[in-house]
């Protein structure tokens, strides 16, 4: 997939009540916007990456990408867990990934138990997958510590001496 590693954020909207908190695995929704957004070479199934929420700290997260039923199956859903536990939901707040890699087409479970052995077993090559170096150096990329994403704590505007100096780093 030539548009890997793709790099997009948005706010995190309540998805249509699958119950996957009640399985252990929250899944954060994206807003149509930015599904609508995906490169075409970006196909439904499973991929791992990198997460933030707000200003958070980067973490590494699994995402489905799928047909989303609310439409019929007529529109695709991009749903992340975030691997971490996390003290309270964030709706509302945005989240920023890096699909980095593609672990597995989409597919049925003939049981719930098959399913959440499945997410697991993807959880689990996404980590190992994350540490390869080349995967790694995209946890630090400026995308995640960009102002887009901390337009809450902007910095005090910086004296014109140092933006000077700023202009003339570039
Ligand atoms: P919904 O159908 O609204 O997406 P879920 O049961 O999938 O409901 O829960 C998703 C919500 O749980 C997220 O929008 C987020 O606010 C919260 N959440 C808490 N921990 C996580 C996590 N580790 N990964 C993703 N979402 C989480
Ligand atoms: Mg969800």
């Amino acid at each position: 997939m030539k548009s890997l590693p793709y790099f997009c954020r948005g706010e995190v909207v309540r998805g249509f009540g699958r119950g996957s908190k009640e399985l252990g695995i929250p899944t954060a929704n994206f807003p149509d916007s930015v599904v609508d957004n995906l490169p075409a070479d970006i196909s439904t199934g499973i991929y791992y990456g990198w997460a933030c929420v707000g200003n958070g700290d980067v973490y590494k997260m699994v995402m489905s990408i799928g047909w989303n039923p609310y439409y019929k199956n007529t529109k695709k859903s991009m749903e992340t867990h975030v691997i971490h536990k996390f003290k309270e939901d964030f709706y509302g707040e945005v989240l920023s990934v890096v699909l980095v890699g593609y672990i597995r087409p989409e597919r049925s479970f003939n049981s719930l138990e098959a399913l959440i052995a499945a997410i697991n077993s993807d959880i689990e090559e996404a980590k190992m997958k994350l540490e390869l170096p080349e995967h790694h150096k995209l946890k630090d990329d400026n995308f995640f510590t960009s102002t887009a994403n901390s337009s809450s704590v902007l910095p005090a505007m910086p004296s014109p001496s140092t933006s000077q100096t700023i202009m003339n780093g570039h």
